[in-house]
């Protein structure tokens, strides 16, 4: 098919964007650039009652932060602007009066009360009510109403809604990409509300099929809770005449919690300390929820990691730039089933990015953190010297402040786990032998390593007791990067004087 490649991606502004949603932006953004086509953003905001003022903007400022580019949309605009449907409102209308008129809708004016009085009807009688075939002509709609009497009603101001005519018993045949092939029988569905004359508003489904046509969409990529409603807008798209340009389908799968079954939720996230937004959300309300942007994830990481939940390159290769996953990614490839989120693996792919920083970025990333952490001015030649020993220690830049805690400010305490293991009268005497040795040294750097080594040799001392010990009188702790490297960062005067402090202190 020669037509051009036109995908959307169609939030509803009613809360902060989830990292599903992201998902689903990423995976349209990637298939428009894989071929060549045009993402488009769409803001559906025809319920006024689930709306939520700042939603858009955070969606927005959530999609520029992830590297998302929109080629049409609420700020870029377009062809077919307006891209809000709030701001399309005549638009609908006439839609779904053509629907009536071609026998495919009609006008019902049940009242709200009538409608729950008939679902207790039901309810006693141990059945469930559905708006269908079987009852459609018994209650107040157009289908048995004259046409006087309708037009009246109308006129008078009555309250009115349009319904879709679902047929009878018709299977509707309909192809997923990633699915694939899918009946549904008609009857299992309900005449669904098209649009309502008491807000002047569309609903999802009318307005959502209208716009994917007027906007020429040509694929439509969401999230599998809307698999249920692929029915509904096969026959709507039949009603309308406009099979011909109806786009292909792709529902992606769901993201699923770390642990059970499940829809991954922000409880989720709660309780288990990660984010499942991009960005930092104060809801209106006063209620806040933690972002990826605000934990100090890059946003290349964040992108590599959602990629891979639902889609699999058929490669080993896990890190991906934009650009290789815009090369890689096709629909065929994403899986049908659930996607686990794993925090683990989030953090995995952020440590390898920070790996992949170079020293001269990372040091100007952690120099402000520095200062505000641990109140020290650093200048860039040794932060850069800080991100290069450490970097392969840390998942976020605020790990090295952290981890380079000692390079600045000399321990005030000594890791009795350590003490306990190596800080034994023979090795403090070794280590005061070792004092000597560095104090003689015109500076201490890496370089004095070997020569360390070769002494150590010749004294037939263990190596690992020995550099343990130093270990704990310059850091406080057994562990940590090259010893000889931190000594070289500290100076020679200050080596001096935490093992001199170490061995008066312990
Ligand atoms: N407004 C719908 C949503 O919030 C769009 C669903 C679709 O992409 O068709 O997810």
């Amino acid at each position: 098919m020669n037509r051009r490649v036109r995908v959307r991606f169609a939030p509803s502004p009613t809360g902060a964007l989830h990292i599903g949603g992201v998902r689903t932006a990423l995976y349209n953004y990637l298939f428009a650039r894989h071929h060549g086509g045009d993402f488009i953003l769409r803001i559906e905001d025809t319920d006024s009652q689930r709306f939520v003022p700042g939603a858009e903007a955070y969606i927005m400022e959530g999609l520029k932060w992830c590297g998302i580019k929109i080629d049409e949309g609420i700020e870029e605009g377009g062809p077919h602007a307006p891209y809000r449907q709030s701001e399309r409102k005549e638009i609908y209308l006439k839609y779904a009066q053509d629907l009536v008129a071609s026998g495919n809708a009609y006008y019902a004016f049940d009242s709200a009360e009538s409608l729950d009085a008939l679902r207790k009807e039901y309810e006693q009688r141990g059945e469930t009510f559905a708006y269908n075939f079987s009852v459609r002509t018994k209650l107040q709609t157009s289908l048995n109403l004259s046409a006087d009497e309708v037009k009246s009603r109308i006129e008078r101001g009555d309250v009115w809604v349009i319904r879709f005519m679902m047929p009878e018993n018709r299977n509707v045949e309909m192809d997923d990409i990633i699915r694939g092939h899918i009946t549904i029988n008609s009857s299992t569905l309900d005449d669904k509300v098209l649009y309502k004359s008491a807000d002047q508003l569309p609903t999802y489904h009318l307005a959502n099929i209208v716009d994917d046509h007027l906007m020429e969409i040509s694929h439509v990529i969401r999230g599998e809770e809307w698999l249920p409603s692929l029915p509904l807008h096969y026959l709507l798209y039949e009603a309308f005449g406009w099979k011909d340009s109806q786009p292909q389908f792709a529902h992606l799968p769901l993201l699923l919690k770390p642990q059970g079954q499940g829809k991954l939720s922000k409880r989720d996230g709660d309780k288990f300390g990660f984010p499942v937004f991009p960005l930092l959300w104060k809801a209106p309300t006063g209620e806040t929820a933690m972002g990826y942007r605000e934990e100090g994830y890059y946003p290349e990481a964040f992108i590599n990691m959602l990629a891979l939940l639902g889609w699999n390159p058929g490669t080993e290769q896990e890190i991906f730039s934009m650009d290789e996953l815009i090369d890689a990614f096709s629909l065929e490839k994403v899986s049908k089933s659930g996607a686990r989120f794993s925090h683990d693996k989030a953090k995995w792919f952020n440590a390898q990015y920070l790996r992949r920083q170079n020293d001269s970025d990372l040091a100007l990333q952690i120099i402000p953190i520095l200062k505000e952490q641990l109140g020290i001015d650093v200048s860039v030649e040794r932060a850069e010297k800080v991100a290069a020993l450490l970097k392969e220690r840390a998942t976020f830049p605020k790990d090295l402040v952290e981890l380079s805690r000692y390079m600045f400010i000399a321990p005030a305490e000594y890791d009795e786990k350590s003490v306990n293991k190596f800080w034994k009268p023979e090795n403090v005497e070794k280590l005061k032998e070792l004092r000597d040795l560095l104090s003689s040294q015109k500076d201490i750097t890496t370089a004095t390593e070997t020569m360390v080594h070769e002494w150590v040799q010749q004294k037939e001392y263990s190596m690992g007791q020995l550099m343990n010990t130093l270990r704990i009188s310059i850091l406080g702790i057994s562990q940590g990067p090259s010893i000889f490297a931190i000594a070289e960062f500290i100076g020679k005067e200050e080596t001096l004087r935490r093992i001199d402090t170490a061995i008066a202190k312990l």
